[in-house]
């Protein structure tokens, strides 16, 4: 099952969550549980590059709440970024001595060699002493392996010298290698604001949800199709499929959603590519959850050079409820459109999906 919560306020978000999901119903109280959120820069999430310190926040007080006392905070920020720098420039120094955490710079961790099922990789000792490891990603586009969410987040549990090894064998494989050789117990993803192109941030999009969940395939798979991907297009994730880490999303997954009658609405200056790509939607009080799917769905249109071949204003907002076009429109405001794409919020790969099917085939 998939739990998705909308909104904007992360940390209460995450609280409801976790009260409904109760991730530690089996778990042993004196664990080692460690947090291991996306800081793969020194930026802060509004950029769209790494995890809310709210996010983490919100998990945090859930489980010392539960009677968990034992957690910890690790992460290693890409090759070039010092994971000092992010912990203070993300908020995570703060966090750490608030609630007295031990933040683990994993660049300074001893490397370990694990044997996975085609590949030996060298892995933080730290990360494999952990009883539970929460992953806390945020839900960002690549350049390269086109998606990054849970399975490509614990990239962060490796040493820099392994990164750079990763990069020469093409991530896929050793991505679904690492996740076979740790084991993720339960994920939060911040998507709240991910990224539209790459996993530094810069184009930052308000996606408005917080998703979890504890099978980090079904998870991406899901989150593949909310920004516009098919899940064939990331073989990182079908490889992780056959090493039996998890399932792929599919119809009969269930989605357990919160908070459907409180959408956020968009509040982000755009950057220069999404103003470029908002040129093309007519908007009137859309939902950030619905704008950012119609913004990373223009954006894979774009990739495809397809961008020049669709109508030049597509309609989304509550405004439009009462209208008829025929004109394309996004989501169930636009129901009495002649060209509606449904959902409430739609994915972007059905915005994508109906876009290519009625404008680009026919050209
Ligand atoms: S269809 Fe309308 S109400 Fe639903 S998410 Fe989109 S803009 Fe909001």
């Amino acid at each position: 099952m998939i739990h998705v919560i909308y909104g904007k306020d992360s940390y209460s978000m995450v609280r409801e969550l976790l009260e409904s999901m109760k991730p530690e119903k089996e778990w042993n109280k004196g664990s080692l549980i460690a947090l291991k959120p996306n800081l793969v820069v020194s930026k802060p999430s509004d950029s769209g590059a790494t995890t809310s310190p709210e996010v983490t926040r919100g998990v945090i007080e859930h489980f010392k709440d539960k009677g968990f006392s034992n957690l910890v905070i690790m992460e290693s920020s890409w090759v070039g970024d010092s994971t000092e720098k992010a912990f203070k420039v993300c908020g995570y120094e703060n966090l750490a001595r608030e609630y007295n955490l031990d933040l683990f710079d994993l660049k300074k961790d001893k490397a370990v060699k694990k044997k996975g099922k085609s590949l030996t990789l060298s892995l933080c000792e730290k990360a494999l002493e952990v009883d539970y490891l929460i992953n806390l990603p945020v839900l960002k586009s690549h350049c390269q392996t086109r998606l990054t969410c849970a399975l490509k987040n614990l990239k962060g549990l490796i040493p820099d010298r392994e990164k750079r090894r990763f990069h020469d064998l093409g991530l896929h494989e050793p991505i679904a290698e690492l996740n076979f050789l740790i084991k993720t117990s339960l994920i939060i993803v911040d998507a709240v604001i991910g990224d539209l192109t790459h996993e530094e941030g810069g184009n930052p999009v308000e996606m408005g949800r917080i998703i979890g969940g504890v099978d980090p395939v079904l998870i991406d798979s899901y989150a593949a199709e909310l920004i516009g991907l098919d899940v064939e297009e990331i073989r990182y994730i079908s490889m992780s499929k056959q090493l039996e880490i998890g399932n792929l999303f599919n119809k009969d997954t269930e989605v357990k959603e919160y908070r459907l009658d409180n959408y956020p609405e968009i509040t982000l200056e755009p950057s220069p590519r999404v103003k470029r790509l908002a040129r093309y939607i007519v908007e009137g009080g859309a939902c950030s959850p619905c704008y950012g799917a119609l913004i990373h769905a223009l954006s894979r249109l774009e990739e495809k050079g397809n961008l020049g071949k669709i109508p030049d204003k597509i309609f989304i907002g509550r405004k439009f409820r009462d209208m008829k076009s025929t004109s394309p429109g996004i989501g169930l405001c636009t129901a009495k459109f002649s060209k509606n794409i449904s959902g409430c919020p739609p994915k972007a790969l059905d915005i994508v999906k109906y876009l290519e099917e009625h404008f680009v085939k026919n050209n």
